[in-house]
């Protein structure tokens, strides 16, 4: 079905085709027309599946069809878990609405920089906020803008709102939006805390289901690689990989803030541009290091998990778990940065003797086994440990039970755990 049929006006579906969008991704087949019927909407969507465009675009159309006063009154709030989503969403929202007939009046605000320049950018009002938590209560209490008079609430990513802590922010701003109001609500996963507030918010929503465009099981357009190396070796054999493959761009994840700054150092002490990315360093840092990635400046990113959600970088060709991820799930949300929107991309996971059990584990919960690969000039010395100590002591009959397989994970989780 083409965008054509889902009822955007003339100026939305041309930003689209500006965008080489062919057709609707399914979560905005289903969101677009709903939202533009000013219901509520309930979607279980990850990033990637296209979500942004579904509620942002009609969003935009029914601002622009309002009627206009000044100062600008808050008439669309979107809520997001975190600074980088927020500037993302913003940008999305430009893009989208430059052909519109009257420019809507967009602001992002979020915390970690200073409040004033965000005071003044509020004067005057804005039609669309695009905010975290924390920093939009802190505009209220600052009487730097209202929300009586928000049509629309957007809770993106709603999973990773609780999940950082803003319950309690949420719960504050929700009493302080108007009783009558379209509510969209979109989250990855429904873990309880999620599935009541979806409750508890959402009047006769239109459910949307997208499957995930994961589990990576499923994932045609990732190759997923696991390359056995030495853990000392795995920078050297990361350039190596780079010069080999002419990889223009890759995200690399590593365990630690010290180490993002270790292998960023090492690469460019070889030639190459490389940079790293965490949630400690500066605000400025942060945007500048992820603009000039985007753009294309610097050729690889060295990131902790801060990375692994939400950043959308067009065709990002390659991801490399230098140090693995805690668990399935961030292994899923770090390959999903590569692939994106129908791309074909390579997830590669650097696999070493003391982590093999750990991998074997995040591949049990997938579903999936990768052939483990050795490159020539870096075949590894060191072997595997051997699995953990029979904990029956070779008892005939008593096999381990639920509470010795959760010791024997946790002891595997000790053994990669690692703060970001
Ligand atoms: P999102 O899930 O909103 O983060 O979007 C993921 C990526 O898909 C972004 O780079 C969008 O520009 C892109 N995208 C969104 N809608 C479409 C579409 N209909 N066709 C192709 N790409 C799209």
């Amino acid at each position: 079905m083409p965008f054509s049929s889902l009822g955007l006006s003339e100026p939305l579906l041309r930003a689209v085709a500006d965008k080489d969008y062919e057709t609707p991704t399914p979560i905005q087949l289903q969101a677009i027309p709903a939202v533009l019927r000013g219901g509520d909407v309930w979607a279980s969507a990850e990033t990637g599946s296209g979500k942004t465009a579904a509620f942002v675009l009609p969003i935009l159309q029914r601002l622009s069809a309002g009627p206009r006063v000044a100062p600008r009154p808050v008439r669309a709030l979107i809520l997001v878990p975190t600074r980088e989503l927020a500037a993302q969403i913003g940008e999305s929202i430009r893009g989208y609405g430059h052909r519109l007939p009257v420019q809507l009046k967009t602001q992002i605000v979020f915390g970690g920089v200073s409040i004033n320049p965000q005071m003044m950018a509020l004067r005057g009002g804005a039609d669309i906020v695009v905010a975290t938590p924390g920093r939009l209560l802190d505009l209220i209490d600052h009487n730097a803008l209202r929300l009586s008079a928000v049509e629309t609430l957007v809770l993106d990513e709603a999973d990773r709102l609780f999940n950082l802590g803003f319950a309690d922010e949420l719960a504050r701003i929700l009493a302080l939006l108007p009783a009558r109001r379209q509510n969209l609500l979109f989250s990855a996963t429904f873990p309880p805390a999620v599935f009541a507030l979806a409750n508890a918010l959402l009047r006769e929503p239109v459910r949307i289901e997208v499957a995930p465009t994961l589990p990576p099981a499923g994932k045609a357009a990732i190759l997923q690689r696991a390359i056995e190396v030495d853990k000392p070796r795995r920078t050297q054999l990361l350039r190596h990989l780079i010069e080999e493959n002419k990889w223009s761009q890759m995200l690399v994840f590593v365990a630690t803030k010290y180490h993002t700054s270790h292998v960023a150092e090492k690469l460019r002490k070889a030639g190459i541009r490389a940079e790293s990315f965490h949630g400690e360093l500066s605000q400025g840092a942060r945007t500048a290091n992820l603009a000039a990635f985007k753009d294309g400046r610097i050729q690889v990113l060295v990131a902790t998990d801060v990375a692994s959600r939400g950043i959308d970088i067009a065709q990002l060709p390659v991801v490399v778990n230098y140090d693995l991820p805690r668990s399935a799930t961030d292994y899923t949300h770090r390959i999903g940065r590569t692939g994106r929107a129908g791309e074909t991309g390579t997830a590669i996971s650097f696999i070493s003797a003391d982590t093999d059990a750990h991998f074997r584990l995040i591949e049990k919960r997938h579903g999936l086994h990768l052939d483990r690969e050795q490159i020539v000039g870096f075949e590894p010395e060191e072997l595997p440990l051997p699995p953990p100590a029979d904990p029956t002591g070779g008892l005939k009959g008593k096999r381990p039970n639920k509470k010795d397989k959760l010791r024997a994970l946790a002891a595997v989780a000790r053994q990669t755990a690692t703060r970001l």
